[in-house]
């Protein structure tokens, strides 16, 4: 036997059963962020790899070790995009939707990084993402929380997810809380793990992201980055913090986050989950009010998150929220004979008319009476339509209950579409 290719490690195949799941999850996002007004946008998920190095910043994991990035076949590099907001900010600025307008954007689809695999971590994964441009005030960062606290709401996991929030200000104030924190650092330099003491220059604010107790420890005394924000951004949270307040969304401020990327500012968030281990994170996003003019357009303010669908999915199973599933067929028709078998996809398709949105499934590849009830017992159908050379004659069909204890009949076809609109109701 020739030797089975595999799967890239960490790609992974997504099979009927829990595609079903996929669409279900994707129909929520898609009717949710649609009843705010917000549209679809497509990008491509090859791009020049500058996209990413000027946007998400040298210094950060997904560019020093997680892109995907190649040379093609005329010498330039690319990259499978890890992300989709320098992406948006790219298409937004290219086609000149961004400039003097507001935009409140969505997407969806695959980004790749190269991570080491684990539950909730792999090397090609789903994000459903939201942007929003040309707003500077905080009511646009409430509207994106509140828009994701609706989704747990829809999804039925708000009890198993909570909200942590913070301020990042304005870039000067950073720079100047970088400061103060370097300095800091550096005085307790032999206390940092490996890790933290490469942080320390590169990107001083990933060191309060470590998951090392010693270094949390030690960060207990360091400055903190509210102390250093200008009044500004100040008025702004407080102004965003009021509105999650009446709204009812909860949320703990903290001072330690402060996200991976490097165009963030003002507003950062994230929603964690105690439900998925290590992965926590399901939905992170914030204000990045100075990435659309690093990247060639006019100053823009912007606002928006993204979420990770593997993570989401994983927790509706966990958690048994993943409700009731479509059956794939409401109806198999069988038939025996000939004749019989050249009608009945003429019949089914006359039942898809009839019946608006009827899954009608037709027994293909011959054999006899037992095993076209066999398939039929082995598809999701509820009832199997028969069609033998009588019932052809007649103009009749046999509907066969095949989930209930109920006597088989014999009717017309006008008569079943009847009977399989009841079916579908
Ligand atoms: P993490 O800290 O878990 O690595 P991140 O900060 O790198 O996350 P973002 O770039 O903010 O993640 O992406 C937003 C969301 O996308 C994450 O909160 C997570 O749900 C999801 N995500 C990120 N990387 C992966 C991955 N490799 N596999 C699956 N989901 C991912
Ligand atoms: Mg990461």
């Amino acid at each position: 036997m020739a030797k089975q290719i595999q799967a890239v490690r960490g790609m992974n195949d997504c099979l009927p059963g829990t595609t079903q799941i996929w669409q279900k999850v994707e129909e929520t996002l898609r009717k949710t962020v649609a009843s705010y007004g917000y549209q679809e946008i497509r990008f491509p998920i090859v791009e020049s790899t500058d996209l990413f190095k000027r946007s998400i910043g040298e210094v950060t994991d997904i560019v020093e070790k997680e892109m995907y990035t190649f040379d093609d076949r005329s010498g330039d590099s690319l990259t499978l995009r890890p992300e989709g907001t320098a992406v948006c900010v790219r298409a937004g600025n290219e086609n000149g939707l961004l400039y003097n307008q507001e935009q409140r954007l969505w997407y969806m689809g695959p980004m790749f990084r190269h991570e080491r695999p684990q539950k909730g971590r792999y090397r090609q994964f789903h994000q459903f993402g939201v942007e929003t441009f040309g707003i500077a005030s905080a009511d646009i960062d409430a509207e994106v929380i509140l828009m994701t606290a609706r989704l747990w709401k829809e999804f039925g996991i708000s009890q198993y997810v909570r909200l942590e929030l913070n301020s990042l200000g304005s870039n000067e104030a950073r720079a100047q809380y970088r400061d103060a924190l370097v300095a800091f650092l550096e005085q307790h330099v032999e206390q940092l793990d490996e890790d933290s003491k490469r942080r320390m220059h590169s990107n001083p604010l990933r060191v309060l992201d470590s998951k090392n107790p010693e270094v949390q420890a030690l960060l207990v005394d360091a400055p903190k980055l509210s102390e250093h924000l200008d009044d500004e951004s100040k008025a702004h949270f407080a102004n965003l913090c009021e509105r999650l307040d009446a709204a009812g969304v909860e949320y703990q401020v903290n001072e330690k986050l402060v996200r991976g990327l490097d165009y963030y500012n003002r507003t950062v968030f994230e929603w964690v989950t105690e439900s998925l281990g290590a992965q926590g994170t399901v939905c992170a996003g914030g204000r990045y009010d100075g990435l659309v003019e690093q990247l060639g357009g006019k100053a823009t303010p912007a606002v928006g998150f993204a979420m990770g669908l593997e993570r989401l999915v994983l927790m509706l199973q966990e958690l048994e929220c993943v409700g009731q599933i479509r059956r794939s067929a409401d109806v198999y028709v069988a038939a025996m004979g000939d004749k019989a078998s050249i009608q009945a996809p003429v019949i089914a398709e006359q039942l898809r008319t009839d019946v608006s949105g009827l899954r009608v499934m037709v027994h293909a590849g011959g054999g006899n009476f037992k095993k076209q009830l066999k398939r039929a017992d082995k598809s999701d159908a509820l009832v199997a339509l028969i069609l033998g050379e009588d019932e052809l004659a007649e103009g009749k069909v046999t509907v066969k209950y095949l989930r209930e204890q109920k006597e088989q009949i014999t009717v017309s076809l006008a008569e079943v579409t009847t009977l399989l609109q009841a079916l579908t109701e």
